[in-house]
């Protein structure tokens, strides 16, 4: 799943106002931003073979630490400590915005389960694999996963409002932010395969990405309230 992430991460803050939309970017795809990373050194692996399911190209065969469904309670359960007891990360929050946090972590996995062929680990690399497998179907995919993140735009925009004198900001650049997003999404699935391409440069695209999108958030959610 890719998009349809970011819907945990606008419905959280449309019910957390105190979260920021940045930090929720980051949490909700926080286990493949370790992913990724692990992948770059080698203590996690996928590879790439052509339409290997019908909307992405990739075997994801070993990735027990960041997308088993226990090591996800147990990031989880890392972020909700930071953001409950250590003052760096804590700030001014309470432990309902630990909680969103933490939720915003665990919802990655809930999300790849409705998509990921049985790939996804329930403890260790050799216990059973689960995952609905929504990815066989190309137009399953892009409606579930469209569907979710514009619904949760929607929750946020209404939750939210501008913030005073934010003026175009304030009013109109999240949504044009989110319909960017959409619009990056269907044609990063309609790509075609490119076998010069590695797993390394898939790699850092996505890290750059995941960067990119939560800096946008960061900014753009200052301007509502
Ligand atoms: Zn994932």
């Amino acid at each position: 799943m890719f998009i349809g992430h970011y819907a945990a991460g606008f419905a959280l803050k449309s019910v957390e106002k105190k979260a920021s939309l940045g930090m929720l970017f980051i949490a909700v795809q926080f286990v493949d931003i370790l992913f990724f990373s692990f992948a770059l050194l080698g203590i996690e692996k996928y590879r790439l073979i052509e339409n290997f399911t019908a909307i992405n190209h990739m075997d994801l065969y070993f990735y027990p630490y960041t997308h088993g469904l226990v090591s996800s309670f147990l990031w989880a359960g890392l972020i909700y400590g930071l953001w409950r007891y250590v003052p760096f990360f804590k700030k001014g929050g309470n432990g309902r915005l630990a909680l969103v946090m933490a939720i915003g972590i665990l919802s990655h996995w809930f999300l790849d389960f409705i998509v990921h062929i049985p790939d996804l680990p329930l403890i260790g690399d050799d216990s059973p694999k689960v995952g609905l497998g929504l990815w066989n179907s190309f137009m399953g995919t892009l409606v579930v996963e469209i569907a979710l993140f514009a619904g949760a735009v929607l929750l946020y925009l209404r939750a939210t409002k501008p913030a005073d004198n934010s003026g175009f900001k304030g009013r109109y650049a999240m949504i044009i932010f989110a319909a960017f997003m959409g619009a990056f999404y269907i044609m990063s699935v309609n790509m075609p395969f490119d076998p010069a391409v590695t797993v390394t440069v898939t790699s850092i695209t996505g890290l750059v990405l995941y960067g990119i999108f939560a800096a946008l958030a960061f900014w753009l959610d200052r301007y509502r309230r």
